[in-house]
């Protein structure tokens, strides 16, 4: 049975392929549709501050306190006022002390100084705290033997976060620094967004499980397990329906068991070959916004709707499915799980190899951040760049992004070069 004879009228491409000429569309619009399309999941849990590491904030914090709550000492050394050190040779009476979480109790006359440790509470009367290392101490007596500026080293109360403020904005992707600072102003329980549930399968009649054997003609189903470690690193909940044969039949009976998630990511057959029904299954069943981008590895790529769930129905080579995951799927899922998706950091490196490009698709090869001999910092291509060797992915530390225009590139020339390890969540505005 073939393509055509198995689909009914609905089927017909110019249900879902909008553009006339039926063209790729380029990827930076392909991608600004598809987070335009995303709505972000509105339901907050409550949860204990430590389980929000990694999830995103759903509602602001605003502190209720100020950090720090008092002005305290930033050094260990002396307090005292500013305007009682006059002439050379002037010294201070020392008094007392003020340890952390110990303050000072009684009140400074005029002539006099604490020892203060950092952390410590600043003592009525004092303005100036003069390091320890700067000092000498004769009997009782403190000489400040280096004068700071009058107010050094005093950490005014609310300095750092002063009562009323928003300390973080809803939308935020909770780090342990932002942890931190939460705990800073005493907060113990917060709200963050439901994760995305995002049912993934992989689809192809060629497809066996890790755990068995392999005949000839057969492959492991890798990228399955890629999409599974994709969500599970962006702290997705993903719901793994398996493998899918190359059938309208069984494809229905996926979406069917998908139809209930945020989100529904696929493998496989989503070109023009005949056993490639993805497309047509999701037209029948949803909707399909665009079919192809024009970049390369990675040119089918269905989007659309199936039921609430979006859809994304990514190409089987498994380099395809990984970079068309990274740059278009996982823009969405952030902005779906609540967050924002980074503009991604982008370096102009001279490429240590020639390479290969026609110009009509935006490539991403596959590539290594080095140091030359020189110190310099340069990108070294990977040697296969096959959209099924996804060996290249797996030693690649960055991608080389040549623009759909672009000709063959000579070693040495400048180009665009987007490293892995960067930031996938934004800032909220
Ligand atoms: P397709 O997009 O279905 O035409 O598949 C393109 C290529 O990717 C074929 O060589 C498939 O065998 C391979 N492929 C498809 N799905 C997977 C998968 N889940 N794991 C590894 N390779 C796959
Ligand atoms: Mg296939």
């Amino acid at each position: 049975m073939s393509a055509s004879e198995s689909m009914p009228q609905s089927f017909q491409q110019s249900d879902f392929r909008p553009s006339p000429d039926n063209k790729p569309i380029p990827l930076d619009v392909a991608r600004a549709r598809i987070v335009e399309a995303i709505t972000p999941i509105d339901e907050l849990e409550r949860v204990p501050l430590h389980a929000g590491l990694q999830r995103v904030l759903g509602t602001a914090v605003v502190s209720d306190i100020n950090v720090p709550g008092a002005d305290n000492s930033s050094m260990d050394g002396y307090g005292y006022a500013a305007g009682d050190l006059g002439a050379d040779g002037d010294t201070l009476e020392i008094v007392g002390e003020s340890l952390a979480g110990h303050p000072y109790g009684g009140e400074l006359a005029a002539g006099q100084c604490v020892r203060i440790m950092t952390g410590a509470v600043v003592p009525d009367g004092v303005d100036t705290v003069v390091m320890q290392e700067n000092t000498r101490v004769e009997g009782d007596r403190l000489v400040v033997e280096q004068r700071p500026k009058p107010g050094s080293n005093i950490r005014a109360a609310g300095e750092d976060i002063a009562t009323g403020a928003t300390v973080l904005a809803a939308g935020c992707y909770l780090r342990a620094a932002d942890i931190a600072v939460l705990a800073s102003v005493g907060v113990h329980e917060i709200d963050v967004v439901r994760r995305p549930r995002v049912a993934f399968f992989s689809t192809g009649d060629e497809l066996r499980p890790i755990d068995g054997p392999i005949q000839p003609g057969e492959i492991y189903d890798s990228n399955r397990h890629g999409l599974a470690a994709l969500l599970a690193e962006l702290g997705m909940d993903g719901v793994d329906l398996g493998v899918v044969g190359d059938s309208p039949e069984a494809l229905r009976a996926a979406f069917d068991k998908a139809r209930g998630c945020d989100a529904v990511v696929t493998s496989g057959g989503v070109s023009v070959g005949a056993a490639d029904f993805v497309v047509d299954v999701l037209g029948e069943q949803g909707t399909v916004d665009f079919w192809r981008v024009a970049i390369k590895p990675g040119k089918p790529l269905a989007f659309g709707t199936l039921g609430d769930a979006r859809f994304f129905g990514l190409p089987g080579n498994p380099v395809s499915t990984a970079v068309t995951f990274v740059q278009l799927v996982r823009p969405a899922l952030v902005r779906m799980a609540g967050g924002h998706p980074a503009v991604p950091i982008r370096l102009d490196l001279p490429t240590l190899a020639d390479l290969r490009k026609s110009p009509g698709r935006e490539n991403f090869l596959r590539a290594r951040l080095v140091t030359t001999d020189d110190g310099r910092l340069a990108v070294d291509p990977i040697d296969h760049q096959g959209s099924g060797v996804m060996r290249s992915m797996s030693a690649a530390d960055c991608f080389i992004v040549l623009p759909a225009a672009q000709h063959d590139v000579p070693a040495g020339e400048m180009v665009t070069v987007e490293p892995f390890a960067q930031t996938i969540w934004g800032h909220p505005e």
